[in-house]
């Protein structure tokens, strides 16, 4: 059996010793006689398992007491109408960083709940930067700004994760625990797990308890994040399979030195095809500006259409997957998320440099 080189942007790669313990574990999950699928979500088995992974995501995260952690469903994108939903009253004013299609996909749902404002974007220019956070439009006003820490598509990633008076919301969906961040600074943290933390089908969301005294009474009993949280998210059925598979994958965390030992790892992964792509004499030519890369999605271009194409058959062939970039903005894209692995980096760069050789 060989494994790909994978550098799917999400649903992604798992680390294989997660997925070899999940098959093991297929047949009797801890000697129930049955799969974790197939237990009850009130069974106390399953609940240890749930129980387990909230406490994960606090410790390696370090969410203060002050916060709490949901599992819902719906991913990233339910995320984008429930946040107006539960936190924009009429008459006041949410703020909107654009830094790509995810955070404009969050605006374009706020607009229709309530009243919006960009406090700054990087549209103009293609997307290829985190504007400065000095200069951008935040009031303390603001009743909340929308940032998204990481753009998976155009692949720029915040460095600097800002501390503003307003209540800060942050989309993490490709960047959430490849790297420490302050929870603290933060009223609400959401992310689909289907990139660096698991299976596709569980998002988690990191709220902050005060945020959920605001909500309207008029919400909706299931998109009201105060529901989720008062049953410890088992107010309905839970995705029950992706929340196990997500403990499994802390526990990997954990065990290669938690958020630090991931931002580690990453910057190592990210730099040997950064550095590749700076020493190829423009030959391979990134898509952000070097301050503003992320260590998550590295996206670049060919000197040509024809040459992108040429890159994209023979890395298929030697058996690199999902290096296409986004059908948006086209040329090419690693995804390089908590669990591929170094080798496969350096696999994907020994391939890049022979490919400039023999295309240069
Ligand atoms: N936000 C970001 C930054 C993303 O990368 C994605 C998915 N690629 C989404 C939101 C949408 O996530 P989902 O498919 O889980 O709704």
């Amino acid at each position: 059996m060989t494994r790909a080189h994978n550098f799917n942007a999400g649903p992604a790669a798992l680390p294989e010793e997660v997925l070899k313990q999940a098959g093991e574990e297929m047949l009797d999950f801890n000697g129930t006689g049955m799969s974790v699928m197939e237990l009850s979500h009130r069974s106390k088995e399953y609940e240890e398992v749930h129980n387990e992974a909230k406490a994960g995501i606090k410790e390696l995260l370090q969410v203060p007491d002050t916060h709490d952690v949901l599992f819902l469903q719906g991913g990233a994108s339910l995320q984008f109408p429930m946040i107006p939903m539960n936190f924009l009253p009429d008459g006041e004013k949410a703020n909107y960083i654009l830094t790509g299609s995810w955070s404009e996909k969050a605006l374009k749902e706020a607009k229709l709940i309530g009243e919006t404002k960009i406090g700054a974007s990087s549209a103009e220019h293609n997307h290829t930067y985190i504007p400065d956070i000095h200069s951008m439009d935040v009031d303390p006003t603001d009743t909340y700004v929308h940032i998204t820490s990481n753009n998976t598509i155009f692949g720029t990633q915040w460095h600097t994760l800002p501390d503003w008076n307003p209540p800060l919301i942050a989309d993490m969906s490709s960047d959430i625990l490849s790297r420490p961040v302050p929870v603290d600074q933060f009223s609400l943290i959401y992310a689909g797990a289907q990139k660096n933390l698991g299976p596709s089908g569980v998002t988690i969301v990191i709220i902050e308890k005060e945020m959920m005294e605001k909500i309207p009474n008029s919400i909706p009993t299931f998109l009201r994040y105060d529901t989720h949280a008062d049953k410890n998210s088992l107010y309905h059925t839970p995705p029950t399979f992706g929340i196990y598979m997500l403990n499994h994958v802390l526990n990997w965390i954990r065990n290669r030195g938690g958020a630090e030992g991931m931002q580690e790892r990453n910057n190592e992964k990210a730099s040997l095809l950064y550095d590749t792509i700076d020493h190829s004499g423009g030959f391979y030519k990134g898509h952000a500006e070097k301050d503003s890369r992320s260590n998550m999605n590295i996206t670049f271009n060919l000197p040509s259409e024809e040459l992108n194409k040429t890159f994209l058959e023979k890395a298929k062939e030697a058996g690199f997957v999902g290096l296409n970039g986004h059908r948006s903005v086209g040329g090419c894209r690693a995804s390089l998320y908590n669990a591929v692995s170094l080798e496969s980096c350096e696999a994907l760069r020994t391939f890049m440099l022979d490919f400039h050789k023999n295309h240069g």
